[in-house]
């Protein structure tokens, strides 16, 4: 074992650990940045994201005609995340104050200024359903990265490499953290297990064949290991009661590096507080991805807003469980039905212009910045990656009418548990409420709703039709998996990123950024997300978190 000496060691080479080594180390100290994964893998979850950003009244906002301010930011904050824990709660709100903040006035010319670029119509996710002041996005703000995850995590990458040349950084992958150096009450190193090489393509699980051991010390230590959503045994264990009972049956959103394992290690090692474990961000829009990359791969639909929403047996849900608007609200509903599945039944129309798949290798025109592939998206047929779900997709059926539809619905899960006749009555009556902009039906006042905003004109709100209406046929039904992805709790921080313990101080040398710990404060998010705010909390925690450690050094 040899004994080296740096200045800051930061676990976990996701995008919060590269913005925080990168910030520490341009400061002029030295900085260890391990990972348990091979150098395919730097980036983390972040390489595989779909880039998208929350900013408030920006410039791209403006081009499309939205009138967003820090006020309604904050108002759609404060109205989703409904903090109600004042302990658990306290530092995540104050870093949610600071983080909107971000989101409004630094983020976007900062990211800029790393050469950051966006798609110019911005995505509507999250978009409530309630009132002003509850849960929701009441303007659009997801800004799509132009290249995605990868234009995203790329320029800093890029610094990394060059920091790296001037012998600031040192990176070394296959290095797993298995427990923390302590020293009286302070963190002083790392410890852990070199594991065997692989050369598994990005993403796909590796091997955790142990070759070695290793030891460092130095005076800071950064935790960057991300949440526990490739851990379905501990999403369950730590399921909150309030989701009714977890699910049996998910599929995975991340990959399997994303343990949780870091999360327990440094509470146990350093005695730091975990707050909010029940808080977590699952997706209800799940497909068993036929082409994985990772073990249990699921792909999440990013969904427009007109696909009729039905539960295992059939029933409608009530609103506003509409496709798009209140993530974890699906969710209690979809888990109190007793299933781990829902359904939407739509029509090829809709699919064409309403579904796409959130993920960098989902959108390659994104990815790739290619304006070519991009125009195919106007043109008329399925994008290359939903049709290759429906050519390939277990979860797909589609027929010309709706009792065969159903009949091929029931053959997928092996019973009649949907009845044909309350099936076609339902969509029946939808249909009639179709024909006229005004109505009782509160989805198709949403569908007209989203229409008057340009973006979602141009390439996400389909004009409402009848779904029973064979010219926008044939008719599909997709069996929508619980999808696993975000831990909104974690280690609880300071406004420095110093890891704090049960009784509110701060532990000597230890810090942490990212999903780890709640993307800031153990909990930015509260209860719900308004989405692109996980990237974005990565960011910042890493910003800010980064520049109190230089500033502590100095
Ligand atoms: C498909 C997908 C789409 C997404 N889309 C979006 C989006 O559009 N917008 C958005 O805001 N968010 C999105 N997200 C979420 C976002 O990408 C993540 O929340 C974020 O990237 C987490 O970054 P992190 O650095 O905290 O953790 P991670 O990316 O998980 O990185 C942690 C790193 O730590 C390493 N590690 C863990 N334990 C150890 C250990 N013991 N020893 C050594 N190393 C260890 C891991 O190998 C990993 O490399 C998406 C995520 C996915 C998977």
């Amino acid at each position: 074992m040899r004994l080296l000496q740096f200045d800051v060691i930061v676990v976990g080479a996701g995008l919060a650990g590269l913005v925080a080594t990168n910030e520490i180390a341009r400061s002029g100290k030295k900085v260890l940045l391990l990972d348990q994964e091979g150098e395919q893998s730097i980036g983390g979850q972040a390489w595989w994201s779909f880039g998208g950003l929350f900013l408030v009244d920006s410039k791209e906002q403006r081009a499309m005609g939205v009138k967003d301010s820090l006020e309604l930011a904050w108002q759609d904050w404060i109205g989703t995340a409904t903090y109600d824990r004042p302990d658990e709660d306290y530092w995540g709100r104050k870093w949610a104050e600071r983080y909107v903040e971000f989101a409004y006035e630094e983020k976007r010319p900062w990211l800029r200024e790393k050469n950051v670029r966006f798609f110019p119509v911005v995505g509507w996710a999250e978009r409530g359903g309630y009132l002003a002041d509850g849960h929701g996005n009441s303007v659009p703000r997801f800004h799509i990265t132009w290249g995605t995850g990868p234009g995203l995590v790329t320029p800093f990458v890029h610094e990394l490499n060059e920091l790296i040349a001037q012998g600031l950084v040192t990176f070394k992958g296959r290095h797993q953290a298995d427990g923390l150096i302590k020293k009286g009450h302070a963190i002083t190193g790392v410890y852990g297990s070199v594991l065997a090489p692989t050369n598994v393509r990005r993403g796909e699980d590796s091997n955790r064949e142990v070759i070695g051991e290793f030891s460092y010390e130095a005076e800071v230590v950064v935790v960057a290991t991300g949440g526990i959503g490739g851990n379905l045994d501990l999403i369950r264990k730590n399921w909150p009661k309030r989701l009714g009972n977890p699910p049996k049956t998910m599929v995975s959103g991340v990959p399997k590096h994303v343990d949780g394992r870091m999360l327990y290690i440094t509470e146990e090692m350093a005695g730091a507080n975990i707050v909010n474990r029940d808080r977590m961000w699952h997706y209800t829009e799940g497909l068993k991805n036929w082409n994985p990359i990772w073990s249990k791969h699921g792909i999440r639909i990013l969904p427009g807003p007109s696909s009729m929403w039905f539960d295992a047996e059939g029933n409608r849900f009530p609103t506003p469980n509409f496709p798009g608007f209140d993530t974890l609200g699906t969710l209690e509903t979809i888990m109190k039905t007793g299933y781990d599945y829902s359904w939407f039944v739509l029509t090829k129309d809709i699919i064409e212009s309403e579904f796409a798949l959130s993920g960098s290798e989902q959108n390659p025109d994104l990815t790739e910045k290619s304006f070519g592939k991009l125009f195919q998206r106007v043109l008329p047929g399925a994008p290359g990656p939903i049709q290759a779900f429906l050519d390939y997709g277990e979860d797909f059926v589609m027929a010309e009418t709706i009792d065969s539809l159903v009949i091929e619905m029931n053959k997928l899960v092996g019973e009649k548990r949907i009845d044909i006749d309350h099936m076609r009555r339902q969509v029946e009556m939808r249909d009639r409420e179709v024909m006229n902009k005004f109505n009782k039906d509160l989805q198709i006042t949403a569908m007209h709703g989203a229409r008057f905003y340009l973006g979602d004109k141009l390439i996400r709100a389909v004009k409402p039709h009848r779904l029973l209406d064979p010219k926008h046929g044939p008719l599909i039904a997709v069996r929508l998996n619980i999808l696993s992805r975000k831990t909104l709790g974690g280690l609880e921080t300071n406004l420095s990123g110093q890891v704090l313990r049960p009784d509110g101080t701060s532990i000597d040398g230890l810090y942490a950024v990212g999903e780890v710990c709640g993307f800031g404060g153990g909990g930015l998010h509260g209860y719900r997300s308004l989405e692109g705010t996980f990237l974005g909390g990565c960011l910042f925690t890493g910003k800010q978190t980064g520049n109190a450690v230089a500033e502590a050094l100095r």
